[in-house]
């Protein structure tokens, strides 16, 4: 287990522990899996002891839920649609809600947290496509392709369900 890592000598360590053998679990600050990788770049570690050293990259959020003791639905406007990157189409079947605010939520209209996650498996092909330096556009449409559920549609998920407001998710993660 490293802590925190911050600064090239630490990211020496835990990649060179993970190279000769050990399983290191640690953390980094990023917005995404993806930009994780270029994380370690920046902190002089060349991709190719990246790639042979990390198994998996998880980011994680969590999302306020609205407050069920006050919680209604709406339609939202277009604008507030277009500002998250959705069209009226894609969610005629979203069941919008927010929370006017009550003595149960202390007025915020939000109550209890849900986690998100985006879960990054390194397969050869990634591996190759690390090591060649390849844009993260192309990475992440791999990724995707092989089942990667993005922080942004877990998050979207949970407004379909009438669990959270588009606001919240603007809010923690990035419109994709
Ligand atoms: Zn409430």
């Amino acid at each position: 287990m490293v802590g925190e890592i911050r600064d090239p000598d630490t990211a020496q360590i835990a990649v060179q522990s993970a190279l000769t053998g050990h399983l290191v679990f640690t953390t980094i600050h990023a917005n995404n899996v993806f930009d994780v990788i270029g994380r370690f770049t920046q902190m002089e570690i060349d991709p190719y002891s990246l790639v042979s050293a990390l198994n998996a990259v998880l980011a994680q959020r969590l999302i306020r839920l609205v407050c069920a003791s006050c919680s209604s639905h709406y339609t939202p406007s277009e604008e507030e649609l277009e500002a998250s990157g959705l069209d009226p189409q894609q969610v005629a079947h979203y069941h919008f809600v927010h929370g006017k605010g009550c003595g149960h939520c202390r007025g915020t209209g939000y109550r209890g947290r849900s986690a998100i996650a985006e879960l990054l498996h390194l397969d050869d092909e990634l591996r190759q496509m690390i090591v060649e330096r390849q844009p993260i556009s192309k990475i992440k449409a791999h990724a995707c392709k092989r089942g990667l559920r993005l922080l942004r549609e877990s998050a979207l998920e949970l407004v379909q369900q009438g669990r959270t407001t588009l606001e919240e998710i603007n809010r923690v993660t990035f419109i994709s």
